[in-house]
């Protein structure tokens, strides 16, 4: 993977793009500029007095409701659906950013994280003079919810062992592994799309969600079979892979085995606070143990 080197990575020049929302339907521009080292991954609503800007961290999240949504408390300016270009941005290394935009929701693209890698790629990626952080978990961190669990366990590296189970004839149980080692996410979970049922569309509709949802950026899946044709046999699983890397990028870069069960944005975001809860006790803080 394109994590070369030890430091601290931003985008070489900024960058345009536009799509639109999946719950509002409308058009969304966003704007990638470079960030100095140790910025983080930084939105600015340009629509909005003042342009607040929200950083991308477990502390900022205010929604785990169908998306991993950001916000600053009490002021109602929020970005929404921040999940695959945080994902995207996680597999190219790059930990330091400025995302413009001018919408309360991220462009939903193809439902993948692969418009992202693209666009991001399109950008270049430069080198900071600064030394990159990862974060080690030093003690197995769990988080349980009903039928849903994840763990994380002590690593040298970066893994998802991922079980999906989902009484529907279309999608029932995968299970699916990613280490990082393996150099797989552009070809194997980029390319994964979000998936929605059929049956619920209109009941979202209704609720004025998932407006700008169709079959050009989810796999709609319906009562026997999905509607448009998958990527992957496994499509749903490497999906889930990719929305928890999305969702562990709130942290930067972890080091960690992570087992997941069913879980979904709310769950991995309880991990996510509760390693940021170890990294502010202990500091276990390494340079690349990748
Ligand atoms: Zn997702």
């Amino acid at each position: 993977m394109s994590w070369e080197g030890n430091n601290q990575k931003t985008i070489a020049s900024p960058i345009e793009y536009a799509g639109l929302a999946l719950h509002s339907g409308k058009e969304v521009h966003i704007r990638c500029l470079p960030a100095e080292a140790d910025q983080g991954v930084v939105f600015r609503r340009t629509d909005l007095v003042g342009k607040p800007e929200i950083k991308a961290e477990p502390a900022s999240v205010v929604s785990t409701k169908r998306c991993t949504c950001i916000g600053l408390p009490e002021t109602g300016v929020e970005v929404y659906t921040i999940e695959h270009i945080m994902s995207a941005l996680w597999s190219l290394g790059i930990g330091n950013i400025i995302i413009e935009i001018d919408n309360v929701e991220t462009p939903v693209g193809d439902g993948s994280a692969l418009p992202f890698v693209k666009l991001l790629q399109t950008a270049g990626v430069k080198v900071l003079n600064s030394p990159r952080k990862v974060w080690k978990v030093k003690q197995a961190i769990w988080v349980k919810e009903r039928d849903m669990s994840m763990v994380i366990l002590p690593f040298e590296g970066f893994k998802i062992s991922y079980t999906l189970d989902y009484e529907h004839p279309v999608i029932g149980t995968q299970f699916l592994e990613f280490d990082q080692d393996d150099n797989s996410y552009f070809n194997e979970i980029a390319p994964a799309r979000t998936f929605g049922f059929e049956r619920e569309r209109e009941v979202l509709h209704r609720r004025g969600l998932a407006l700008g949802g169709s079959a050009d950026n989810a796999v709609l899946i319906g009562d026997q079979r999905t509607i448009n044709p998958l990527r992957f046999p496994d499509e749903f699983v490497r999906h889930k892979i990719l929305d928890v890397i999305g969702d562990m990028a709130l942290n930067g870069f972890i080091a960690g085995h992570i087992i997941a069960i069913r879980s979904g944005h709310y769950l991995h975001v309880e991990l996510a606070k509760k390693i940021k809860e170890q990294i502010d006790a202990r500091g276990e803080l390494v340079y690349d143990v990748y």
